[in-house]
């Protein structure tokens, strides 16, 4: 059986099972065995409950010692729980919504119990472990599933593939391999999938990161701008004239990024630039600037952003600026005519100053050629789909890369390709500091009271919710639920989530003011900018990243009234929550991001198989892609270099390469 052959070859998997396993974008056998496990449970090396401590995870052998007793039985919902001991201390087990393993667990037997464990006055406690016979021991891989596919099948599935798969022989040197720690595939996938310890696993685990890390370096490389690049002229003069625009004076941080910019495009060597500042520094108006500079010189500049939201925003916002100077939109919910007439255009050249969604990558570049490409938000987007706004490659662009998650500059050079670093480190004058508090369940009726309150006074306000609709197995408020608690309390609320028809109509009533408050869901995260909003609202605040929830928080706090931000929180008060309420500085806020990840999952959480980074997480193996790069630069295996060339142009022109920096 080969690593390229369908799924349905593997012993046990029927079509039925290889439907639901597509669904995952599995197809073939590698492409399973690279649904890599996102945790382990380690019982080779049981703890005692002694010394288990809050928050820790991991199994415990123990014998029940008083029988399941019901806590609750109403309808769907039912707990029970018990109580075990391995002799050094006492442990409850809680077991939710699973009656039908209430007579398993007798007085007397033994078990291994595995999971997070919650100290409570005193009281070790587990919910919902995963139950062991004790005779299980060693190491138990926990895999992503889709409806249908238990663990247990997917672990049988795998095993199964990981038996009967042909290896094919590394196309890596020995010794290239060796002096760098990479696996030979066959000894990766067995040691990942079925460890005999855990630093087994975490050596397999380095060695496809490694792999990953070292494709994605070559692949940056080649699409990045080389070639000679079209000159912009016009310099410091025209940053003044183009401030002269400005409803606002520009801080000073912006205008040496302007200066900057001016610089860079006035060369033939095409401009590879990073645009780093917090949310609320104002990217925008630098990014503005590039495309006057493209447009007074006769040339076209795209702006691609992440969302349509955002993408109408920079529109409207450029038009305004920019009036006569060929500005215009291609977005999702443009028409085929509208697509058409704007192709013609640009053909024709009087688009100057295009704007639009991920809708560009799909061949209105064609042929054509911008002199500048400024991608807003970089993470959404991949390397190679720069490539393809480009209208092919890459070589003499210009290219301006804006990005609100501040990562050190060691770290920007390398993701970035060397790119040289603009920072905005100064808010616009009047900014108004941001109060942030934690809200406990009981409060919430008081805090929506407070915000019917300002709301009254003419102010805005935005709630958001880390569900669309409810979920029975997520106990989080979704959006259409909180929508229906605050309609009543305020009547100009609207709903707005991923699949809500009219975004751009509910936004533009939320920007006139017509619309009071806006509950949401992340759509709003991104770059939306309503100064008179000064409320947000993030129901539970604990199941968003640290940078995410301040990406949040950043919606307001943009005008020059006072502004709140409250983070609602489902149980205890979470250390993370604590690091937003107590600081504002978005580089301290992501270099503990950055901690806390590394400490975190195993793998990364990102599940197909068909992208390039599957298992490396860019920011957390930041070591290992500068490691990666240095490896390609190693004279003493050029062939092995070479050979990853060949693979990053294959990825390269199958088009199948995307990479989502997250
Ligand atoms: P971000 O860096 O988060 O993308 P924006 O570019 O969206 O920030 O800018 C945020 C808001 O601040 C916008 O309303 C913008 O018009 C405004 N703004 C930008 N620069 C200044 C400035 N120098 N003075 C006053 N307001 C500014
Ligand atoms: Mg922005």
């Amino acid at each position: 059986m080969k690593l390229t052959d369908h799924v349905t070859s593997i012993k046990g998997v029927g079509a039925k099972a290889a439907a639901l396993l597509a669904k995952m974008q599995i197809e073939t056998v590698g492409d399973l065995l690279m649904n890599l496990p996102m945790r382990y449970a380690d019982l080779s090396m049981p703890k005692s409950i002694i010394e288990m401590e809050e928050s820790d995870t991991g199994a415990v052998k123990a014998r029940v010692v008083k029988p399941p007793r019901w806590i609750k039985r109403a309808g769907k919902m039912s707990i029970f729980s018990f109580e075990v001991s391995d002799m050094t201390e006492v442990m409850s087990i809680t077991i939710f919504n699973m009656p039908y393993s209430f007579t398993k667990f007798k007085v007397g037997e033994e078990y291994v119990f595995e999971g997070r464990v919650r100290v409570f006055r005193n009281q070790v406690q587990m919910q919902n472990p995963n139950v062991y016979k004790p005779g299980d021991n060693g190491i138990i891989p926990y895999y992503h599933l889709t409806a249908g596919i238990s663990q247990a099948s997917m672990r049988k599935f795998i095993g199964n593939a990981l038996d009967e798969a042909e290896w094919d022989v590394d196309d890596l040197s020995r010794g290239f391999m060796r002096k760098y720690g990479i696996l030979p595939k066959e000894q990766e996938f067995f040691a990942i999938h079925r460890p005999a310890d855990m630093s087994d696993a975490e050596a397999a685990k380095r060695s496809i990161i490694l792999r990953e890390l070292l494709l994605y370096a070559k692949i940056t490389d080649l699409l990045s701008s080389g070639g000679v690049a079209e000159k912009i002229s016009g310099g410091k003069k025209l940053v003044s004239e183009f401030i002269g625009k400005l409803p606002f004076t520009p801080t000073g941080a912006q205008k040496r990024a302007m200066e900057e910019i001016a610089a860079d495009i006035a060369k033939t060597e095409p401009m590879n630039r990073l645009l780093q500042g917090d949310v609320g520094s104002g990217k925008t108006v630098v990014a503005l600037f590039a495309m006057y500079a493209a447009a007074k010189a006769g040339k076209l500049s795209i702006l691609m952003a992440p969302t349509q939201i955002l993408c109408e925003q920079h529109y409207e916002n450029a038009k305004k600026l920019l009036p006569e100077m060929g500005v215009y939109m291609l977005s999702g919910s443009s028409t085929k005519k509208e697509r058409d007439l704007l192709r013609e255009k640009l053909i024709s050249g009087e688009v100057r100053i295009l704007i639009g969604t991920h809708a560009l990558l799909y061949g209105i570049m064609d042929g054509l050629k911008a002199a500048v490409i400024i991608t807003d938000e970089q993470h959404r987007f991949g390397v190679a789909q720069r490539a393809a706004l480009a209208g092919g490659g890459m070589d003499g662009v210009h290219t301006l890369i804006m990005s609100a998650t501040p990562i050190p500059r060691t770290l920007a050079l390398i993701l970035y390709n060397k790119a040289t670093v603009s920072i905005l480190d100064e808010l616009p004058k009047g900014r108004q500091k941001i109060k942030t508090h934690i809200v406990s369940q009981a409060k919430r009726a008081d805090m929506y009271r407070f915000i019917k309150e300002h709301i009254a006074m003419g102010e805005q306000a935005y709630a958001v919710c880390p569900l669309i609709e409810d979920n029975p197995d997520i106990n989080a408020k979704s959006a259409v639920s909180l929508m229906e608690d605050v309609v009543g309390l305020i009547p100009e609320t609207e709903l707005l989530h991923g699949l809500t028809p009219n975004k751009a109509e509910i936004m533009q009533r939320f920007k006139n003011g017509e619309t009071k408050m806006l509950v949401s869901t992340t759509v709003v995260e991104v770059g939306v900018d309503v100064p008179n909003a000064t409320i947000m609202v993030i129901e539970n605040a604990e199941r968003f990243g640290l940078a995410q929830l301040h990406q949040l928080r950043g919606r307001v706090g943009r005008g020059n009234k006072e502004s709140f931000c409250f983070l609602v929180s489902g149980g205890k008060t979470a250390e993370r929550l604590k690091i937003i309420r107590d600081s504002t500085d978005g580089f301290y806020i992501a270099e503990k991001d950055l901690e806390m990840r590394g400490s975190g999952d195993l793998i990364g959480q990102r599940q197909s198989g068909k992208d390039a980074l599957c298992a490396a997480d860019l920011i957390r193996d930041a070591e290992l892609l500068q490691l990666a790069t240095k490896m390609l630069e190693d004279g003493e295996f050029a062939s092995d270099a070479a050979f990853i060339e060949k693979e990053a142009r294959e990825k390269i022109s199958s088009g199948e390469f995307g990479v989502v920096l997250n």
